[in-house]
C-alpha cells in the first residue's frame, strides 16, 4: 500500500516529465495520494492535512533537475518536513540533577513498567549512572512483581512498600532512599488505568506536585492509533509532560502516531520501544521515524 510511495509519485508526476516545474495542477492530486498513505500509517487526518498543505507550497514552482525524478524531489522534501515536525534532533533526558526524579505515566498496559526497567538498564549500562527503580502501582502488586523480577535481571534495586496504599508516600519514600544509598536517578513506576480517568490523574499529579519530577515521561502504546494521540493531549493538559515514549514499535505499525502526538502535545518524542526485552529501546531518531513513516 505505502511500499512504492516513490514509485507513486514518480507515475503521478509522469506528466510533468519536459516541464521542468511542479505546478498546481500536478500537485493537487499527488498530495491527495500522500495524504491517504498518511493515513494508511496512523497520521491522524488534522496533522496529515496540514503536513501536505505545508509540502506542497514547497514544492510547488520547484525545478525538477534532470539528475531527479519529480517522485525524490518530493520525498526529499516530504522526509526533511516531517524530521522538522518530530522535533528535527534527538532530545535527550534531562539528569543534570542528583537525583534526577524520572515520573512515568501512561494508561495501564501501555508498557510503563517495562519501560521502566529499560530505562533504568539504558542509563546504567550506556549514561554509567547508578538508578533506582521505586514501585508505585498500588493497585496491582503483579505490577510490583513485575517490576522486581526486572530489576533483578538487569542488576538495578526497586524500592517498594507493599503495606503502602500511598502513591505520593511511596514516591518520596523512594526518593528518600535513592539519596541515602547515592542513586543519582530515581525512575518511578506509577498506576495506569484502562481509560483517562479523573481518580487516576488527581493521584499522579498529586506525586508530581509532591516530588518535582525533573522529568515526567509519557507512555503510549504506538499501537492504538487515534486513542494514543487523545491520551497523550489528556495526561499533557493535566500533567504537563516533559516528554514522550512510544512502545511497540517492533510490530508492523508506520509510526504515524509519533507525528500525531507531536503535533498535538508539541512535546519530544524521547524513546521508542521496540519489544519486550529489556535492551529493546532506542533513542528517538526523528529523521528514521519520517523514512518509516513514508515506507
Ligand atoms: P504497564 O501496564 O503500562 O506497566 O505495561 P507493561 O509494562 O506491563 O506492558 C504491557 C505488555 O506490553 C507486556 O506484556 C509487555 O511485555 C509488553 N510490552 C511493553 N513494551 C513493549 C514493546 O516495546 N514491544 C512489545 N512487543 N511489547 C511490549
Amino acid at each position: 500500500m505505502f511500499e512504492n510511495l516513490q514509485d507513486k509519485l514518480d507515475r503521478a508526476f509522469k506528466v510533468l516529465k519536459g516541464q521542468g516545474t511542479i505546478t498546481e495542477i500536478n500537485v493537487a492530486e499527488t498530495m491527495k495520494e500522500i495524504r491517504k498513505a498518511l493515513l494508511d500509517a496512523d497520521v491522524n487526518y488534522k496533522t496529515a492535512k496540514t503536513f501536505t498543505d505545508d509540502v506542497k507550497q514547497k514544492a510547488l514552482g520547484q525545478n525538477v533537475l534532470t539528475s531527479v525524478s519529480p517522485g525524490q524531489l518530493l520525498t526529499k522534501i516530504m522526509n526533511d518536513e516531517l524530521t522538522e515536525l518530530m522535533g528535527g534532533s534527538v532530545t535527550e533526558v534531562d539528569l543534570s540533577a542528583n537525583p534526577t526524579v524520572i515520573l512515568i505515566a501512561g494508561l495501564n498496559g501501555a508498557g510503563k513498567t517495562t519501560f521502566s526497567g529499560k530505562l533504568a538498564n539504558f542509563l546504567k549500562t550506556q549514561k554509567g549512572r547508578k538508578p533506582l527503580l521505586v514501585a508505585g502501582d498500588v493497585y496491582r502488586p503483579a505490577a510490583i512483581d513485575q517490576l522486581q523480577v526486572l530489576g533483578q535481571q538487569i542488576g538495578v534495586p526497586v524500592f517498594a512498600n507493599l503495606e503502602s496504599k500511598d502513591p505520593v508516600g511511596i514516591a518520596k519514600e523512594g526518593i528518600a532512599e535513592a539519596k541515602k544509598n547515592g542513586h543519582n536517578v530515581v525512575i518511578v513506576d506509577t498506576a495506569g488505568r484502562l481509560a483517562v480517568d479523573e481518580e487516576m490523574m488527581n493521584e499522579i499529579a498529586a506525586v508530581k506536585a509532591n516530588t518535582n519530577p525533573h522529568e515526567i515521561l509519557f507512555v503510549v502504546d504506538s499501537m492504538t492509533g487515534q486513542d494514543a494521540v487523545n491520551t497523550a493531549k489528556a495526561f499533557n493538559d493535566r500533567l504537563d509532560f516533559t516528554g514522550v515514549v512510544l512502545t511497540k514499535l517492533d510490530g508492523d505499525t508506520r509510526g504515524g502516531a509519533a507525528l500525531s502526538i507531536k503535533s498535538v502535545v508539541n512535546k519530544p518524542i524521547k524513546f521508542i520501544g521496540t519489544g519486550e526485552k529489556m535492551e529493546a529501546l532506542d533513542v528517538f531518531y526523528p529523521e528514521r521515524m519520517a523514512s518509516r513513516i513514508l515506507g
